[in-house]
């Protein structure tokens, strides 16, 4: 069985965020950045079934500039197998990922396509149901558990109050959640493996598809300031801090 692994390079949310000086958008320049941590847990998740002997192949694909070279090389020290880069000046939207996505599978025949539930840059949470809808493949989204068995997938979904188990055909869509697996701490040799294996750099025209933007960004802003705590000595004082600032 073969998988198909979308990864997407984002910004290390340990960092604090910088706007640019106009709002027009989060300033990247200097910005420590990762592998989108919901992507490493559905390449995590692969990786094992892969050990496991269940998945045969793993075949990651990041899409936007040269820098996500990078990203590509953690997912093959990780245990891809080998790599696409999409050339992109900027990260693309959602539908344009999907389509993107859509014509690599054309073309590599995956059983399956594992992304994760969401960028943590964007939080569209869009691309892995737009992919399967283009597809027509049945979707399993926000995974936190996937058991494959006899062409089937079994998806465990955590919704409002509870969970959904969902039993997928093959081929299929997911997208992880966190809890779908634990990604492995790299070490020095996979590192080091990963510099062995390809890379294949492939064109949007190639793949045949036109990623044009279709939204404009007006501007980003930043969270309100909060206002900073105070002790008060007991619960008198408290209540009377509450109604002084008109709550209830
Ligand atoms: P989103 O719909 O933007 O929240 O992204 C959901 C998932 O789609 C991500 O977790 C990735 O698996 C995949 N994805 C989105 N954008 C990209 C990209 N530029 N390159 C690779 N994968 C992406």
């Amino acid at each position: 069985m073969k998988a198909l692994v979308a990864v997407k390079r984002v910004p290390d949310g340990n960092a604090p965020l910088r706007l640019k000086m106009d709002c027009s958008g989060v300033d990247l320049a200097g910005m420590p950045m990762r592998i989108n941590p919901f992507d490493e847990a559905a390449l995590e998740w692969a990786v094992q079934r892969k050990e496991a002997g269940t998945i045969s192949e793993i075949v990651a694909v990041s899409i936007g500039g040269n820098a996500c070279q990078e990203t590509l090389r953690h997912a093959l020290a990780m245990g891809a197998d080998r790599a696409f880069l999409i050339a992109a000046e900027h990260a693309p939207e959602p539908l344009a990922v999907a389509k993107l996505l859509r014509a690599l599978a054309e073309r590599e025949q995956p059983d399956l396509i594992v992304l994760g539930k969401q960028a943590s840059d964007d939080d569209n949470a869009q691309t892995a149901p737009m992919l399967a809808a283009l597809l027509g493949w049945p979707q399993g989204v926000f995974a936190s558990n996937v058991a494959l068995e006899n062409n089937t997938l079994q998806v465990t979904r955590e919704i409002e109050g509870g969970q959904e188990v969902l039993a997928l055909p093959l081929p299929a869509v997911i997208s992880a959640d966190l809890r779908l697996a634990n990604p492995r701490y790299l070490k020095l040799p996979q590192l080091l493996q990963a510099k062995k294996k390809t890379i294949e750099t492939l064109n949007p025209s190639e793949l045949g598809v036109a990623p044009a933007p279709r939204l404009e960004l007006l501007g980003v802003a930043p969270p309100p300031a909060r206002k900073p705590a105070v002790k008060v000595a007991d619960a008198r004082e408290l209540v009377a801090l509450l109604r002084q600032e008109g709550l209830p």
